[in-house]
């Protein structure tokens, strides 16, 4: 199969760390839970938080809307979504990618149904904003795609490709 990178290793890298600034700027040393919405936002998560110059404490969520192939189920089922007290805190969920934003709306919806959080936001590593079918948009985000079906730095196909520090697209599928 042939990869056809969309953001390289130092693009990506540079970039997250700018993004890191943003945030460290934003969070001013206040502390915050970081939501890590498994499995995709490992990879993006582990090099974003080690930017942070903030006090962290991180959570582990597991959510799945993709079944076995490409596209996407349009029903978003908790695996995992066991969280601490999160009343009064700024909790900073991070995702892969967003693509129709039912994952995104489930977690907000959920998050605001269940605590009364200081500050919720929501980053995002890659926008994938021409899929969307509902009006979420994420307060961070890396990069932009294409309606394409990518992988790599986190994002697999069949539970393949997390471990590529590129992000591209298997160009046969
Ligand atoms: P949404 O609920 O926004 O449609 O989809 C969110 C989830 O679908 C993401 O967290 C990710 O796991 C998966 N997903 C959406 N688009 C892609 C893609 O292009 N590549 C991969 N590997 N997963 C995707």
């Amino acid at each position: 199969m042939k990869i056809k990178t969309l953001f390289g290793e130092e693009e990506i890298q540079n970039r997250v760390a700018e993004l890191a600034e943003e945030m460290n700027k934003f969070y001013n040393g206040r502390e915050v839970y970081v939501i890590v919405v498994l499995k995709g936002a490992v990879v993006f998560a582990a090099d974003l938080i080690r930017h942070f110059n903030m006090p962290v404490k991180t959570e582990f969520i597991r959510l799945s809307s993709y079944g076995a192939n490409t596209a996407s189920s349009g029903k978003v089922h908790a695996v995992d979504i066991a969280l601490p007290d999160l009343n009064g805190k700024n909790v900073l969920i991070i995702e892969d990618i967003i693509d129709t934003g039912l994952t995104a709306k489930f977690l907000l919806d959920f998050i605001g149904c269940n605590f009364k959080t200081k500050s919720t936001k929501f980053c995002s590593f890659l926008d994938k904003k021409t899929a969307r079918v509902n009006d979420i948009e994420p307060d961070y985000f890396c990069f932009e795609v294409d309606d394409k079906f990518v992988i790599g730095y986190g994002l697999d196909y069949n539970g393949n490709y997390r471990n590529l520090p590129y992000v591209g697209y298997i160009q046969n599928v």
